[in-house]
């Protein structure tokens, strides 16, 4: 039989890419796009731009390989909402960005959600979804809510209304129940709500226009996707409960596959089901920002390579850009504590790599003491992780195995994803 391939795409903030990869997890093709600038009516058209840079990333995959493309998957920004008419698809309103917040619908939503859930926060779906339900004259029957990377799905396969458990978690699915809750379902806006699959789940088969205009095969399926930090998660194949994702990108954020889900506010700690288990993620505000605004990039690799990662720092520091702190430390007025600075760069910067390490092995810790499974293996991503002295001195401090990810690119987890639902008789 001819090796079948399967297709991810990834809308992040600041572009899109697609990874065409084979059973074994080979990437046979990839590329990316920017995204395109429209205006319209003083805002971005993101409409216009993300609908453009889907179809210009299939045409980017080889023509060659689009007949072996068993399924396709997409993950998009985390809340980036999108109001649509339910028959057409056509957005109804302006599509709301991950980062943009709805304060004015934050009361509204406290009065109805449980203190200290998800949706509390102003940039959450359901702000969105309110702020939208209380402004628009629009025709509020005719209307679907959909993330974006339902919306891009939607674009493929033509059903509408399907969104997953991980986009929808900020909107207030309840993914233990796997329905959504009661005291959401008795608001008048709960018609609106898309229904819910676990991530990779096939939708349809993919449209007839766009299968026979490309050349994909007849029984490509398009499956349900996921959200862009979550997908970068699964690109590293942690899989089994301990195994963890450390992000040292301009912040260090941490992500631990557990079988018990842990939640906690003060911390900003939540979890994401992936299956039967449990994602369990916490961000800080310590990371390569700091590092960045001391050292070049340039200064940073020649500095490392002075550092021996076995001998202990004694310097004790808190790297932060600007003064507050919410994981592992909820302190809003943490200030940043990068003193005594040592004459010697070389010191220095071990005492910097040192206290980071520390911090995330406190987040690991804390973790395990507000009730998740131990951490027992580290895999590392983001600009931090090409650095072998560090995860040298991490391994040292942490206690455990450290090891730079294979993979990091959302869109080679979002090609898991169309891998793991490419089975079209469950259509
Ligand atoms: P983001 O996408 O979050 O902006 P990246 O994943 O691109 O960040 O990582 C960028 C960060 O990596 C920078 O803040 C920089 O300080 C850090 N970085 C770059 N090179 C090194 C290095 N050799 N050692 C440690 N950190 C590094």
């Amino acid at each position: 039989a001819v090796e079948r391939l399967y297709l991810g795409m990834d809308f992040g903030t600041s572009g899109a890419r697609f990874a065409l990869i084979d059973k074994q997890g080979a990437i046979q093709a990839e590329g990316k796009r920017e995204y395109p600038l429209y205006m319209s009516n003083e805002h971005v058209d993101w409409v216009r731009s993300w609908k453009e840079t889907l179809f210009s990333l299939l045409e980017d995959v080889p023509v060659h390989l689009r007949p072996l493309i068993g399924s396709i998957s997409v993950d998009g920004t985390s809340a980036t909402t999108m109001i649509v008419d339910s028959v057409t698809g056509e957005p109804l309103w302006r599509p709301l960005l991950y980062n943009e917040g709805c304060p004015d619908a934050l009361p509204m939503v406290k009065s109805v959600a449980p203190p200290n859930h998800t949706v509390c926060s102003a940039s959450s779906t359901l702000c969105k979804l309110v702020s939208w339900w209380n402004s628009d004259a629009s025709n509020k029957s005719a209307a679907i809510l959909l993330h974006q990377a339902d919306w891009l799905l939607w674009l493929l396969h033509g059903k509408i209304g399907i969104s997953d458990y991980n986009n929808a978690l900020k909107v207030g699915y309840d993914p233990e129940i796997d329905s959504y809750p009661p005291w959401l379902l008795s608001q008048p806006y709960a018609q609106i709500l898309p229904s819910v699959k676990a991530p990779g789940t096939p939708i349809d088969y993919l449209s007839e226009g766009i299968r026979t205009q490309y050349g994909f095969p007849q029984d490509c399926v398009v499956c349900t996707g996921t959200t862009d930090s979550i997908a970068a998660f699964l690109a590293a194949r942690a899989t089994k409960p301990g195994e963890a994702v450390t992000s040292l990108g301009s912040t260090l954020a941490i992500k631990l596959l557990s079988t018990i889900r842990v939640e906690d506010a003060r911390f900003g700690v939540y979890s994401h089901r992936l299956d039967d288990k449990w994602l369990v993620g916490g961000a800080s505000n310590t990371g390569g920002a700091v590092l960045r605004q001391i050292f070049t990039d340039k200064q940073l690799a020649e500095l490392s390579e002075q550092i021996n990662p076995a001998q202990p720092s004694p310097l004790d520091y808190y790297p932060l850009q600007s003064v507050g702190e919410r994981f592992p430390v909820a302190d809003p007025k943490m200030a940043p504590r990068l003193h005594p600075r040592p004459d010697d760069n070389v010191q220095y910067l071990h005492g910097i790599l040192e206290s980071i390490a520390r911090i995330e092995a406190k987040a690991y810790n804390l973790l395990q003491e507000l009730g998740s499974t131990p951490v027992q293996q580290v895999f590392t991503a983001g600009g931090g992780s090409k650095n072998e002295t560090w995860i040298k001195i991490r391994e040292r401090v942490l206690g455990l195995p450290v090891r730079r990810a294979a993979q990091t690119e959302a869109c080679y987890g979002a090609a898991l994803l169309a891998l793991k639902g490419c089975s079209p008789d469950e259509i």
